[in-house]
C-alpha cells in the first residue's frame, strides 16, 4: 500500500487540538502517511525564537504537501501573519474555500453549495505597506500627492494595493478549468470595479477575456457589496466566487456564517507544485486548550487534502461520517446546539466520526 509523506503544522491556540483529532480520522480511512510534525506561529517562537523556522519550509518544500492548523497574527504589532508568508513563499496562488449545508449545522439556509476561489498573492495583502510618521511614507506621500495632484493627510499610514494582469489571469483562469473538472455550472467574478478602475477595473476585464475561452460555463460579475447582500438573500444562486484577495477573505467569513460558522470552512491553497490545506477560521485563542471546538473544518481541510492526492474513497467515506454524525446531532460541538447550550468535545465528535467509519 502506497504511502505518503506530509508535513503537519498544529499551528497555535485550538489548532494542535483539531489537528490531533483530525490525524486520528484520516488513520481510520486507512491511508498510510507518514506525518512530518513542524512547528510555526506561537510554538515555534517558543523553541525557535521563530514564528517560521527554517525546518518548517523545508519540510513544506521537500514533502510538497502541508496539512496546517491555524496560527495566530499578532493584531496591528508583531509579526507578519505567517499564513499570508507560506502562500507568498510557495507561491499558493490559489485558495479555494467550499461551502456547502450539511444538514444538521445551525443555520437558516439548505441547498447551498458553493466554492470561493480566492487570489492569494495581491491586492492589499501584499504586504506593502509604509507606516505613519516614517520618512519613506512621507516620501511616498508627496510623490503621490506630486503625481496625483491629490493631498492626502500626512498623519496618513498607506497600504498599497496591486492587482496586475498575470495575477488575475491566473486565478481566473484556474477558477474556470475548476468549473470544468468539478462540473460546476458557473462563475461570477467579484471587484469593485466602479470606484477602483485601475486594479478591480483590471480584474474585471481579465476575467470578461478568459471567460470567452469556456463558453460551456457561464460567467457573470458582482460588485463586492451587491454581492455580500445577494448571498444572504439567496446564496443558492451562486456556484464559484472568484475574487481578488480582500473580498475573498471577507466573503468567505459571510459565507461561512450561511453554512454554519468558522468550523465547517475548509480551505485549500494550490501553488503550481506545492498545496497546504487548512481550516478558514484562526486560532481561537479563547478556547485554546479547552477541547470545545468543532474540528470538521480541518478534517473537511484533510478531505480535500485526500482528494488532492487522489485517496478518492477514503475522502468520500471521511466526509460521509463527518455528515452523518452532523446529521445525528448526539456527538457535535457547542456550535452545533442552541445559543448558550454546550456541545460535546472535540474528541468526542472525532471519536464518533472514526467509529461511523470503521463500523
Ligand atoms: P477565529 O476564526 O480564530 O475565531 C473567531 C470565532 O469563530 C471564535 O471566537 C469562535 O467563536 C468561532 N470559531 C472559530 N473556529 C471555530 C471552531 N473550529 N469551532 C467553533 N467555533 C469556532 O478568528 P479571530 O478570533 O479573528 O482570529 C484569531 C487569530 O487567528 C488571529 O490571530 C488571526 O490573525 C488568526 N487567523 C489565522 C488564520 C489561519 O491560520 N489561516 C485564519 C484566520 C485568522
Amino acid at each position: 500500500m502506497k504511502k505518503y509523506k506530509i508535513t503537519l503544522i498544529p499551528g497555535d491556540g485550538i489548532g494542535p487540538e483539531i489537528t490531533e483529532v483530525t490525524k486520528r480520522c484520516i488513520e481510520a480511512t486507512g491511508v498510510k502517511i507518514e506525518w512530518e510534525q513542524c512547528e510555526a506561529g506561537i510554538p515555534a517562537i517558543e523553541k525557535f525564537n521563530d514564528p517560521l523556522p527554517r525546518e518548517t519550509i523545508e519540510s513544506i518544500r521537500k514533502n510538497k504537501i502541508c496539512l496546517k492548523g491555524p496560527i495566530t497574527t499578532p493584531v496591528g504589532t508583531g509579526y507578519r501573519s505567517i499564513n499570508v508568508a507560506l502562500r507568498q513563499i510557495f507561491n499558493l496562488y490559489a485558495c479555494v474555500r467550499p461551502f456547502k449545508v450539511y444538514q444538521g449545522a445551525r443555520t437558516f439556509y439548505k441547498d447551498i453549495d458553493l466554492v470561493i476561489i480566492r487570489e492569494n498573492m495581491e491586492d492589499l495583502y501584499a504586504g506593502i505597506e509604509f507606516e505613519i510618521g516614517k520618512p519613506e511614507t512621507l516620501e511616498v506621500l508627496e510623490t503621490i500627492t506630486r503625481l496625483s495632484k491629490k493631498e492626502i493627510s500626512r498623519d496618513s499610514g498607506i497600504s498599497i494595493k496591486p492587482i496586475s494582469i498575470s495575477g488575475s489571469e491566473k486565478i481566473v483562469r484556474f477558477a474556470f478549468e475548476y468549473a470544468r473538472k468539478n462540473k460546476r455550472k458557473k462563475v461570477t467574478a467579484i471587484h469593485k470595479a466602479n470606484i477602483m478602475k485601475f486594479t478591480d477595473g483590471l480584474f474585471l476585464d481579465v476575467s470578461r477575456k478568459i471567460a470567452a475561452d469556456y463558453s460551456d460555463v457561464e460567467f457573470e460579475d458582482r460588485i463586492v457589496d451587491n454581492m455580500a447582500m445577494q448571498l444572504v438573500q439567496k446564496p443558492q444562486k451562486y456556484d464559484i466566487l472568484v475574487c481578488p484577495n480582500l473580498y475573498g477573505d471577507i466573503l468567505s467569513d459571510l459565507c461561512a456564517g450561511l453554512v454554519g460558522g468558522l468550523g465547517l470552512s475548509p480551505g485549500a491553497n494550490y501553488g503550481d507544485d506545492v498545496a497546504i490545506f487548512e481550516p478558514t477560521h484562526g486560532s481561537a485563542p479563547k478556547y485554546a486548550g479547552k477541547n470545545v471546538v468543532n474540528p470538521s473544518a480541518q478534517i473537511l481541510a484533510a478531505v480535500l487534502m485526500l482528494r488532492y492526492i487522489e485517496e478518492n474513497i477514503a475522502a468520500t467515506k471521511l466526509e460521509e461520517a463527518l455528515a452523518w454524525v452532523i446529521k445525528d446531532g448526539k456527538y457535535t460541538t457547542y456550535d452545533f446546539m442552541p445559543e448558550g447550550t454546550s456541545g460535546k468535545s472535540t474528541t468526542e465528535m472525532g471519536e464518533a466520526i472514526i467509529k461511523r467509519m470503521v463500523r
